[in-house]
């Protein structure tokens, strides 16, 4: 007769330690009450995903508000899919977004009493469990082939039986432990199995912090728990992993929900307290008319790192999943004027569980209120990082003239009513280009967009004129006065309301000769202030450009 402690012995010879010891190394936290503690598990496929963002997110703020610890744990236990090195890249662009973990896996050393943290470097401790599920039979080595595994789901396939290794339909649940051992010294491949006392046809309940009761099928299935390469799966890592790390919130994915009843069935049969479980909705989008996740494969946005190529500051794109995260949030921004995280009141409870759709207008919203309130000199370092990596150009004028490119940034920053130009800083170089007298000469080279309403030669004479008599050492309203009489000289309305007024006497008022101006010295009808730029040109630049044009003509 064999037993399960020596079955448990022979599959894991190596292991040493019990539950206990794991209970004891890795004890309760203290912690003051309600603190929550959370973690972000990703694993390293090179790729954060948008909704990564948010979960990760949601996490960090939930620990940052209770004063709980937040934690990073790299899930590397699907070795096909993991990407070399993406695992510092995970841990950088979070860094970048500031969600900075209170303890986790660094790839210098981790941090914290509760690891290792990087799943791979924890076969021992799965092990140790799994050692004490099968002494208790709960746990049993399965020697099925993919083979015997397709033959069992064409089975119930034939006679529409749900799929999954479950019941009668689970062959070595029940094998005697002399068969067990029979195989296992004969070389027979195995994998082990959780052994499941759930049935099907009763429901679970469990409360989800976010959609409150959920009730599901409970588990009957006999799921893999651990791998013929001696890793977890994701279930029972999970399972052991938050347990030992004393986790007492999940955020994670929506898509975790059906599973939850397998992972409740485990925490029972291992008699541990499961945490809490707040599943994340997912950001959603909007194809031919279905709401679908947002797509790895077919959505630029998909990826936090689109955003990070177009130069969106990190805080817009938080700002933004915050608007998603809290539906209260944008009326407190507006309320408090403010856009720090850190200070607005979050609430878990209070995250919708429909998904959001994601809307690029609302992110560029907030961005663009992001960046105007941005201090000049924060915004300036932003785009000197950005340009540097991802916009030549601009980071060649910002080598060339620091100072200058930063004057440009400052136009209408310090306004009562500041223009919002930019929702990312890709957005800057092709609404600043004018500035750069290389870039001048290309845009002349198109073609500049004057009037058609108005002749070659009235433009010709206006702008003559203009450069004759236009003062460079006045104010705004002086400067503006003089192009009013040179206007009015060229059969422009000196004020709209005249020109209104009487249509067929005038040729058109002063603003489309200040439109005239603005595009034979920047090229384009949209700018900001005309007599700011002129001021940043200075004058000789500024004559040179409409002697330049005026020749053009
Ligand atoms: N590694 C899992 C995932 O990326 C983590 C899910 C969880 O947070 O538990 O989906």
């Amino acid at each position: 007769m064999v037993t399960n402690e020596q079955l448990a012995e022979l599959l894991f010879p190596e292991i040493h330690e019990t539950v206990e010891d794991l209970e004891k190394r890795y004890p309760p936290r203290a912690l003051p009450e309600g603190a929550q503690v959370t973690r972000f598990a990703p694993s390293p496929t090179g790729f954060l995903h948008t909704g990564s963002l948010f979960t990760s997110m949601i996490s960090c703020m939930s620990a940052k508000k209770t004063k709980g610890v937040y934690f990073f744990r790299l899930e590397d236990t699907d070795t096909k899919r993991t990407v070399e090195g993406s695992a510092q890249d995970l841990i950088d662009q979070l860094a970048y977004f500031g969600i900075e973990a209170d303890e986790g896996y660094n790839p210098k050393g981790d941090i914290g009493a509760y690891g290792p943290y990087k799943q791979s470097e924890r076969a021992d401790i799965y092990k140790t469990v799994i050692k004490d599920l099968i002494i208790k039979g709960r746990a049993y080595p399965d020697f099925c082939t993919p083979e015997d595994l397709d033959a069992i789901r064409k089975q119930q396939e034939a006679i529409k039986a749900l799929p999954g290794y479950y019941g009668e339909y689970a062959r070595d649940r029940n094998l005697s432990n002399e068969e067990r051992v029979a195989r296992i010294q004969a070389g027979t491949p195995w994998v082990i199995r959780f052994y499941s006392n759930g049935n099907h046809d009763r429901k679970i309940k469990f409360t989800d912090v976010i959609r409150g009761e959920i009730e599901l099928q409970e588990n009957d299935t006999d799921v893999v728990i651990l791998k013929s390469d001696g890793l977890p799966t994701y279930h029972f890592a999970h399972v052991v992993d938050d347990h030992f790390m004393r986790t007492t919130m999940i955020t994670r994915g929506e898509e975790w929900i059906p599973s939850t009843p397998i992972h409740l069935d485990m925490f029972r049969a291992l008699g541990w307290k499961p945490p809490k479980y707040a599943h994340i909705p997912a950001i959603l989008k909007l194809d031919n008319g279905n709401k679908r996740k947002l797509s790895k494969r077919k959505d630029p946005e998909a990826a936090v790192s689109y955003f990070l190529e177009q130069g969106y500051p990190a805080q817009s794109l938080l700002v933004y999943l915050m608007s998603i995260a809290n539906s209260n949030f944008e009326e407190w921004t507006i309320a408090n004027k403010c856009f720090d995280l850190d200070r607005f009141p979050f609430s878990i409870k209070k995250v919708a569980n429909e998904g959001a759709l994601f809307d690029q207008e609302k992110m560029n919203y907030f961005s663009r209120e992001v960046i105007t309130a941005m201090p000049l000199d924060i915004e300036f370092q932003q785009v000197c990082a950005y340009a540097s990596a991802h916009d030549a150009k601009l980071h060649g004028k910002i080598e060339e003239n620091p100072e200058y490119v930063k004057t440009i940034l400052n136009i209408g920053k310090q306004d009562k009513n500041p223009r919002k130009d930019y929702a990312k800083y890709a957005d800057i170089f092709p609404l600043v280009r004018y500035f750069f007298d290389d870039e001048f000469e290309d845009i002349l080279a198109a073609g500049l967009p004057f009037n058609p309403k108005l002749g070659k030669d009235i433009v010709k004479a206006f702008l003559v004129d203009a450069k004759e008599e236009m003062p460079f050492d006045t104010d705004e309203s002086a400067w503006f006065n003089v192009i009013k009489e040179i206007g009015s000289k060229h059969g422009f309305a000196r004020a709209n309301k005249e020109y209104k007024e009487n249509p067929d006497a005038f040729l058109g008022s002063v603003s489309d000769c200040a439109e005239l101006l603005r595009v034979a010295i920047v090229g384009t009808n949209q700018s900001p202030n005309l007599h700011q730029i002129m001021a940043i040109l200075g004058k000789d630049r500024t004559l040179a450009r409409l002697q330049r044009v005026i020749d053009s003509l």
